[in-house]
């Protein structure tokens, strides 16, 4: 019989564990599979360890990983997938925006011969316009930008052969974007669509800043085209620059009107200076990325492992 494991990274979600948990259980106590699932607890500050761990006391399909601080949603994926033993593995939210009963319609879709299914939203309810706005703006400028085509409306809920896992635990960046990764992987891909719910009960973790920051982990990690923004920037101004020394030297040599000129110097200067800075910061974002690679760090902590036939260490090389 074949293994299922499923990944719930959790920050923060006492509220929902118990209800996801339940609806879970019935869903895959339909299937002909094992199955195991990993709860990652990715620093909760709440009783959402307890919860989990609540949980594991009575059922041995039950897993828990408990990290050191937080490290982050992409990095709690990661760390579920690297202890996850599953022909397939599903990884899906634990605030219940990802509903559980879609899980058959994923595996049905892996058992015609896909390798990754993953799953685009339909309609989000209770997402705000800004969010929704933004995120599809993103997501389109991303896929012009990158060589990698990345599907808007994409979620962090998905099935995984286990080659598509193994070759994405083979990437061990620091700044993970995994819309990104699985797609880059190639395989046979597919997709389901769903609608996805309200969170259950708790608060969403995904900041402006926050949202922003995976924004830009997303674009430095799939295109350099930004990188190509300072070039082309260059090229534009100095074709002006050109341009516009011709006229100034044309309005030196015949005519007379060689005025003090505040305006345009304030301008040039202004364009100039925006320019530089625009570019310079867009370096900085690609410098400080090489810096945190270089640094080899391991993604994650584990304070504690718990329910796992094995011993857990991350596996870095
Ligand atoms: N999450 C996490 N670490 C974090 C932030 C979020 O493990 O630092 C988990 C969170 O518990 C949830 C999932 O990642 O299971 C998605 O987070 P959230 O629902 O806050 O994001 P949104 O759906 O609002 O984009
Ligand atoms: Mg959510």
């Amino acid at each position: 019989m074949k293994t299922l494991s499923i990944v719930i990274p959790v920050c923060n979600e006492q509220k929902c564990l118990v209800p996801l948990y339940e609806r879970l259980k019935k869903v895959l106590a339909t299937l002909e599979m094992n199955y195991e699932i990993i709860f990652v607890n990715d620093g909760s500050t709440d009783s959402s360890y307890e919860a989990m761990e609540r949980l594991r006391s009575k059922d041995s399909c039950v897993k828990t990983l408990d990290f050191s601080r937080n490290f982050g949603h992409q990095i709690a994926l990661t760390a579920g997938m690297d202890c996850a033993v599953g022909d397939a593995v599903v990884v899906m939210d634990a605030d219940l925006q990802h509903p559980p009963e879609l899980i058959p319609k994923l595996l049905h879709e892996w058992e015609r011969g896909n390798d990754a299914v993953y799953t685009v939203r339909r309609k989000t309810e209770g997402i705000g316009l800004l969010k929704r706005i933004t995120s599809g703006l993103f997501y389109r400028f991303l896929s012009k930008m990158s060589e990698t085509p990345i599907s808007p409306r994409a979620a962090d809920f998905r099935l995984l052969d286990r080659k598509v896992v193994d070759s994405i635990l083979r990437m061990r960046e620091r700044a993970r974007f995994l819309r990104g990764m699985v797609q880059w992987v190639g395989f046979r891909q597919t997709f389901v669509e769903f609608d996805a719910s309200q969170r259950y009960g708790g608060a969403s973790k995904y900041s402006l800043t926050r949202m922003l920051r995976f924004g830009i982990d997303g674009m430095t990690a799939f295109s350099r085209v930004p990188l190509r923004i300072a070039t082309y920037l260059g090229l534009i101004l100095s074709l002006f620059a050109f341009i516009y020394a011709g006229y100034a030297l044309a309005v030196k040599l015949f005519t007379s009107r060689t005025l003090p000129g505040w305006t345009s110097l304030i301008v040039t200067v202004l364009l100039l200076g925006g320019a530089q800075l625009l570019t310079v910061g867009i370096l900085g974002e690609y410098v400080g990325r090489i810096y945190d690679e270089t640094k080899r760090r391991p993604l994650y902590l584990i304070r504690r492992a718990q329910g796992f036939d094995r011993e857990i260490e991350p596996p870095e090389k």
